[in-house]
């Protein structure tokens, strides 16, 4: 009887480990392991805080990964235990997002999205820009690369106050545009809809410390450390 207590306690603490350390993997964005209790996990980032330098600075990308990010992924937990959510991955959560509380919305908001935007974010490469079929696509949605960076520069710049910029495949569709404060194209009711293939944080927390109020300059560096490999796999993504 002893060993069989024993032997439950171990199965259900094993059980636990494996909850979540599915959760914990990379991937789980749109969620492909059903977990009773969704939890976010704080990603690891894949590169070091200096690594976008110059267009992102270490020091930014120190305190908006660890105090920023850091604090919506713990406040969207405790909204998860308080509003008692259970969903197998966060995107379920968007989707009903109007079930839910402020707090749960801004806070799942910023931990999808800054997770979102930390894997579409590289080492600064020379001639930065999206080869093969999401390269056509661009060139057939917007005309030309460049074109397509002046509308996405634009729904940055005209995000009024803080939020987020956004290229989107809606419907085998590509689309640009902005979401205010931490919502995303996934979020029921949002304006623009779509899944997110590259996101950009116009919060001045973003970019204050080097550009200061010069969001265009942010913009501009921004688009030499775009992981274009990562956005054409979500591209290519069913
Ligand atoms: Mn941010």
């Amino acid at each position: 009887m002893k060993n069989r207590r024993a032997f439950i306690k171990n199965s259900l603490g094993l059980a636990a480990g494996l909850a979540v350390a599915k959760v914990g993997q990379a991937g789980t964005f749109l969620g492909d392991a059903p977990v009773s209790a969704f939890q976010f996990v704080q990603e690891q980032l894949a590169y070091a805080y200096n690594a976008l330098e110059p267009a992102i600075d270490a020091q930014t990308m120190q305190i908006h990964y660890e105090r920023h990010y850091g604090t919506y992924v713990k406040n969207a937990n405790e909204a998860i235990t308080a509003e008692n959510v259970q969903v197998a991955h966060a995107a379920a959560i968007f989707k009903e997002i109007d079930k839910y509380s402020a707090k749960l919305r801004n806070n799942a908001g910023g931990a999808y999205n800054h997770a979102y935007f930390w894997k579409t974010l590289r080492a600064p490469k020379a001639d930065n820009k999206p080869t093969g079929t999401l390269a056509a696509a661009i060139d057939k949605t917007f005309g030309s690369f460049d074109k397509f960076k002046e509308e996405f520069t634009k729904a940055a710049t005209l995000q009024f106050g803080s939020g987020w910029a956004w290229l989107v495949l809606d419907s085998g569709k590509l689309k640009v545009g902005g979401t205010p404060n931490q919502d995303n194209p996934l979020m029921k009711g949002v304006a623009l809809q779509g899944r997110p293939l590259l996101g950009l944080d116009v919060w001045e927390h973003a970019y204050y410390l080097k550009y200061q109020n010069k969001r265009p300059d942010y913009v501009a560096g921004f688009w030499s450390v775009v992981n274009w490999d990562e956005v054409q796999k979500q591209f290519s993504a069913k």
